[in-house]
């Protein structure tokens, strides 16, 4: 099968929710292409004592609503679609949250994994080197993603500081708590999205203390929501997996025990108790609730029919394809679409961004709530307009998040 350009689906989304807006198509090119990308070659000496040039970007898709904000990938397969991609995403999810922000997306091809400390931290530190003249808390404020770590934004803002000779906690997000990070911060992607789901089972009419849940991917977005899926919900988590593998329990998993098993393990292989199951079962399992929480298209036409989950809750960025979207919407499947369902994750930065700003740190209770009451605003935003215009819930907040922009765009005299 060719490799789907995501790129090229986030452009197919806008084209569909611009048809459905009667968009003028000279606004709808605008929103089609980024507004501004930055690639740069980043030299950095290596343990060796050679060095090595990394390619990187830094793409700002739309800063009509405020400073473009997303995050940093450091991947092998890093691509600069991908991160156009993100980075428009990334738009529509901060429109979508009515976050003062716009959006934008950075990476760099290379492989952490392979890096020595020392080679992180000079990578970190030249990137920064490189596109700190694009970036800043009134400018476009990065944050942690795939292979990049709390440390690494560390270090990031540490030397975004020394360029402008003065502290800037604000310029980076996702840092360590001693180093003006926000409380709840670490779960805050899963929790925000338990918010949605939680909004969704009212909807829909299913027992939260009574459903069943299965979680593809086992990592930050998946460990922390089948966790929070049984503490605030009662809930039972019956199948997990990660990149090794797939374990079924119909008794329920205890979510906490698993993530200690893949500690010492590193996989949910294995865990006493649980069958192994493939992964395209755990996708078509008979559970109320799927969260797809690993990687792009794993939802796709050929098994989209035979998906059971009540709800799809998409903590993955782009796991459903848009043929795959029309068929769940057809079956009845509720889908919470990645930018509303993800969307803790990068509000709760907003939150350490204001934290920042302000000096005064807040306690989890208070960034839960807040976290809360921005979530269940944006699923009822998306759920009405979903039912206003017939349309599936994805589209729906394509339409809630893109008016937004265009009016702030129309307001500033852009359009
Ligand atoms: P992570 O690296 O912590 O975890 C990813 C998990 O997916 C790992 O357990 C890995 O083993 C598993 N995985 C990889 N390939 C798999 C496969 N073929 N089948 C099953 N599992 C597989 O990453 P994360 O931060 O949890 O991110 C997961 C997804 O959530 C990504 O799409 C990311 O963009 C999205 N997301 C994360 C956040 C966040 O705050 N962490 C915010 C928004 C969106």
């Amino acid at each position: 099968m060719a490799k789907v350009n995501p790129f090229a689906i986030a452009q197919r989304q806008l084209d569909q929710c611009a048809k459905i807006l009667h968009l003028d198509p000279g606004v709808q090119a605008i929103l089609r292409v980024p507004s501004r990308e930055l690639h740069v070659s980043i030299p950095v000496r290596m343990d060796d004592g050679s060095i090595k040039v990394f390619q990187g970007f830094r793409v700002q898709y739309n800063d009509a609503k405020g400073p473009c904000k997303g995050g940093i990938r450091f991947h092998p397969d890093e691509t600069i679609d991908t991160v156009r991609a993100l980075a428009a995403w990334m738009t529509w999810k901060c429109s979508l949250l009515d976050l003062p922000l716009g959006g934008g997306k950075g990476g760099v091809i290379c492989n952490p994994k392979e890096m020595s400390q020392g080679e992180q931290e000079r990578l970190c530190r030249a990137y920064i080197d490189q596109v700190g003249r694009i970036i800043g808390p009134e400018k476009d404020v990065p944050a942690p993603d795939v292979y990049t770590t709390p440390q690494m934004m560390a270090w990031m803002m540490d030397e975004y500081s020394k360029i402008s000779g003065k502290n800037q906690f604000g310029t980076i997000t996702g840092k360590p708590l001693a180093l003006g990070g926000s409380a709840g911060r670490g779960d805050a992607t899963a929790r925000g999205g338990l918010f949605t789901v939680r909004e969704a089972a009212k909807e829909l009419g299913i027992n939260l203390s009574k459903a069943t849940i299965a979680v593809q991917g086992y990592g930050n977005a998946g460990y922390y929501a089948a966790c929070l899926a049984q503490t605030m919900f009662g809930a039972k988590v019956v199948a997990v997996s990660d990149s090794k593998g797939c374990v079924l329990c119909d008794g329920g998993l205890d979510a906490e025990a698993v993530g200690k098993h893949k500690a010492k393990t590193s996989t949910v292989c294995n865990f006493p108790g649980a069958k192994a199951i493939s992964d395209a079962e755990l996708l078509e399992l008979d559970v109320d609730i799927l969260f797809p929480a690993a990687l792009e298209n794993v939802i796709t036409e050929e098994n989209a029919p035979r998906i059971r989950a009540k709800i799809v809750a998409e903590l993955a960025n782009g796991p459903t394809t848009p043929e795959a979207d029309e068929i769940l919407h057809k079956n009845g499947v509720h889908v919470i679409p990645d930018f509303l369902c993800n969307a803790g994750g990068v509000t709760v930065s907003y939150f350490e961004m204001v934290q920042n700003f302000y000096m005064y740190y807040w306690e989890a209770e208070d960034v839960y709530k807040r976290l809360d009451k921005k979530m269940t605003t944006a699923y009822h935003a998306v759920l009405n307009t979903s039912k206003k215009f017939n349309i599936n819930m994805r589209q729906a907040a394509y339409v809630v998040a893109v008016e937004r922009v265009v009016e702030a765009m129309k307001l500033r005299g852009w359009v």
